[in-house]
This record gives structure tokens, sequence and C-alpha cells, in this order.
């Protein structure tokens, strides 16, 4: 199947969203032209999608694609329950590996926070005392390291090995730095991946700035996806030097990569009881840190939001606990600028009307919900039912938008609609059900507010075998995906 077609006439598709009669559409130049009755094709490529359902091209709005890429190359520590669980997937691992390596092993997705026993450095030197052995949490803010790692991580006397926040981050950034070429190979490996499962585009929040990155993978022929890279507070001065405003194309991708938002975290994470919260967590009621912990006051916030919002860079401020929320909502309130809040995983009562009254979008990632539900009615008990509110934040009229925050969770958008229509993924009741969101919301807010395919369009389309806004939960989370078509251009096709 030739990619690079200009005219493309699909015949037969019903319209997600509509009224569910077979039409034409005509895709010319990267837009679609016509959608109507027997369209005809003077030229180009007629595509017989036999009944099958189009809509708009799904988009993920939080993602670290580097990280996903690596961690799609790790070994997989989602199953273990317990420190031990771990252990034993490190020694059966060590097993298998040839003798002579001393590559360090790296695992990836352990979650601590509900384990019955203590992850050390003694456990993983019992099962790897020769073989650097570095694991990073689900979240990313924690990483175990058995004593051959600390030694060369430069925390040799760590007491348990299990480092957290900027140290963890410190050490996943060094484990994660393999050479441009195979990282560019694993990536390019990652957006055809994406592509294959109908997302079009991604919100790629790297902690290191990925414009040139991006420019070279375009360059080389990785075009599977449209990519808006983020910058971090430490990049902002060089993007503000180079003059690009959010939304704005970066030079030689052809319009592919535009440069994305101001990502500045301003709290911890759930797991890792470091999100800023207004009540303390259970049991840390006398420690100091015991609401969680913001990386910065409210002064230097507002100094970073200031500086980048007034050179056209749009904020997106990481806040998880309530008290993050609030403090992120009264500094945009205050500067008066548009962004987004991502995550926004518990909020205040009185804080879901602001994000609609500030259009402030909420960047979601609900599969989180379904990962973190246990830990939340542990360290947020009595508080769950303002815990990953979807349903507050639309019913106040806010915009939200969906995500994965992968690695965190898989780059697949039908699992996140999955999680957000259901609040279930196995055999348990829904998860605070009044909390679930309409299947036509959970699309539209994976395709930018795009609600059905109409003339005048963008062709970037998404054609599936089922309509996915009457399948079930469970038909989601393995949802088959036809083709995937960007700015008129194939970038998976199986309807030979
Ligand atoms: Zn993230």
């Amino acid at each position: 199947m030739n990619a690079e077609v200009s005219d493309v006439l699909l015949r037969g598709a019903r319209l997600v969203g509509g009224s569910g009669e077979p039409l034409d559409l005509l895709v010319r130049d990267g837009t679609v032209t016509a959608v109507g009755k027997a369209l005809g094709l003077d030229a180009g490529q007629v595509i017989d999608v036999d009944g099958r359902w189009v809509s708009p091209g799904l988009w993920d709005s939080h993602v670290h694609m580097d990280q996903w890429a690596l961690v799609r190359q790790r070994m997989d520590l989602s199953p273990a329950k317990s420190a031990a669980d771990v252990a034993a997937l490190v020694g059966k691992w060590c097993q298998t590996r040839s003798s002579a390596s001393q590559d360090p092993l790296i695992g990836y997705g352990f979650q601590d926070g509900l384990w019955p026993d203590m992850p050390t450095r003694d456990l993983l030197d019992s099962v790897s005392a020769d073989v650097p052995v570095v694991l990073v949490s689900k979240d990313l803010h924690s990483v175990w390291l058995n004593s051959c790692a600390l030694a060369r991580h430069g925390h040799a006397d760590h007491p348990t090995g299990l480092l957290r926040e900027h140290a963890a981050f410190e050490i996943n950034t060094r484990v994660s730095s393999v050479s441009e070429e195979q990282l560019d190979s694993w990536v390019a490996d990652a957006t055809r991946a994406a592509a294959a499962r109908g997302i079009v585009g991604v919100v790629d929040l790297e902690m290191t700035l990925s414009i040139d990155r991006w420019a070279r993978r375009v360059a080389a022929g990785t075009r599977h996806l449209r990519v808006r890279p983020g910058v971090y507070p430490l990049d902002l001065e060089a993007v503000i030097a180079k003059g690009l405003r959010t939304g704005d194309v970066v030079a030689g991708t052809d319009g592919l990569v535009t440069m994305g938002p101001f990502k500045i975290i301003l709290d911890g994470s759930l797991n890792t009881r470091t999100a800023f919260c207004h009540a303390p967590y259970p049991g840390l009621e006398q420690m100091d840190d015991g609401q969680g912990l913001t990386t910065m006051d409210r002064d230097e916030l507002r100094r970073h939001l200031l500086r980048a919002s007034s050179a056209g860079i749009i904020p997106a401020v990481h806040a998880i606990g309530d008290a993050a929320n609030s403090l992120a909502l009264d500094v945009l309130e205050e500067i008066g600028c548009a962004g987004s809040i991502e995550h926004a995983q518990l909020v205040r009562a009185a804080d879901f009307e602001r994000f609609a009254r500030l259009s402030i979008v909420a960047s979601i990632q609900p599969e989180h919900a379904m990962d973190d539900r246990d830990v939340a009615d542990h360290y947020w008990a009595g508080r769950t039912g303002r815990a990953f509110a979807f349903a507050s934040l639309v019913a106040a009229g806010a915009t939200i938008r969906l995500g994965s925050d992968a690695p965190v969770a898989p780059l697949d958008p039908w699992i996140s609609m999955a999680a957000a229509v259901s609040r279930t993924r196995d055999e348990r009741d829904a998860w605070h059900p009044e909390q679930r969101i309409l299947s036509a919301v959970a699309l539209a807010a994976s395709t930018g507010g795009r609600r059905v395919v109409k003339a005048g369009s963008v062709a970037d389309l998404v054609v599936t075998e089922r309509n996915p806004l009457v399948a079930s939960d469970l038909e989601l989370r393995h949802f088959d995906v036809s083709a995937t078509m960007l700015g008129g251009r194939w970038t998976h096709f199986t309807l030979d």
C-alpha cells in the first residue's frame, strides 16, 4: 500500500458520532474535502471500507515517548504483588541471561505502595550479587537498586536501596541513556505501534528537550505521529531564544512536530505519598511532610508560569494532590493565562468549577485510576469521591483530555477510554461508578475535541471494525483498528 497517495476515496464508511449510514469520504491534500453518497474520484486510491467505522484520529495528551520506547525493551515488573515477587522475577531473569553479560538489569513497573514486605538492597543482592540491578517504579518516582548498582551510582552507603524523587529521577535518566541511534530506532518502533492503535498524535513530555531529536527522527523517516514536545524549566530559555511558541511548527518537520507546552512539576505522586494534599496521609499526621510536598513555593511557580506564558508557551502544571491543584489554579488564575493541569487526581470540591471558569484543561489519565484505586482507598480514605473525578470535571463544564502517561500506562487510547467509561478492568465492581463518563465524551477527549468527521476536517482518521461508542469496556481494551490515516497518508493499513 502506497503511503504517499494524495487523493483517497473511502467508500462505505460509517461515521462514529454520525447517523450510522454508510457514506463516502473524499480525502485530498490531507483534508477530508467531501462526505456524501456515491462520490467519484478521477485519479487516486479507492478503498472499500465496507461499513467499518471512521472517527477522528486519536491523540494521547501525556506521554513520555523515549521512556515508553525504552520500557518496551525492559523487564516488566507490573505483575509483582510484593518485594519477594520482584526478587523472584529478577532471579528468573538472571538465569536466562548469558553469564558473561555485565550490562545492568533494568526493570520497570513495580508498585510498592501496598506491599506486605520491604524492598531492600539485601533482597536484590540475594538474587543478583554481581550484576547491577536497577528497578524503576511504575510512576517513575522511585528506584530500587542492589548493592552493585548502588555503588555504581554513588549511593554505596544507602541503607535500603530504595531511592525516591530527585535521586530516583537522576538514576533513571542515567540508565535511560542509550545511543541516539538505538533510541531513535526504538522510538520509531513505538510510533509504528502507536499508529496501529489509531493514534495520530502525542504530547511528548520527556524531561529533556526533544525538539531537535524529533526533527532528526522525522528527517530520518519516522513520520507515523504528530508530536508536540513539551519543555521543562531547565530548557525554557533555550526555547524562548529560538522564538518558538506553543503551536509553532518546528522547522524541517513538514508540520508534524509543533511546539508543545511548558511542563512544570508542582508535587509528587500518590504512590510515594508525595502528592501535596490539604489533609495529611494516614499515619503521617505527625510528619513535617505528612501532607506530601511541593517542589517549589507559590512565588517560584508564579515566576515560571509568567515567564513561559508571556513568551507564548502555554503551561502544563503537574498537580496530583488537591492542595497542589488548588495552588496551581490560584496561580493560573492570578496570571490569567490558558493552560492545563496534568493528572488532577484529587481535586477539592470547590475547585472543579474553576477548571471550567478559568479554561484550564484537565489532562487526565483514566487508567491510573485502575492502577491506583486500592492505594487511593488507603491513602485518600474518605476523599476518593473526588479522586480521579472525571464526571465531576465534565459536569462542572471543564474541558478534559485523555492520556496514558506512558510508560505509566500503555500507549493505547482505547485503554484510557475503557477506564474512563467503566472504572473497572476486572471482575470487580466499578470504582466510584458515579465518576464514569459517557463514551462519546471520552472519545472526544481523545481526539482534541473533534466529535465526528466532516468535510473540512483534517484527514487524521482511524478506521475500526466496531463502533467505539457502543463497545463494552472489555471490547475497548482489545479494540480492532483496521487503518489509521495521518494528513491523508496511511500510517497503519490492514484493509487489503
Ligand atoms: Zn508524565
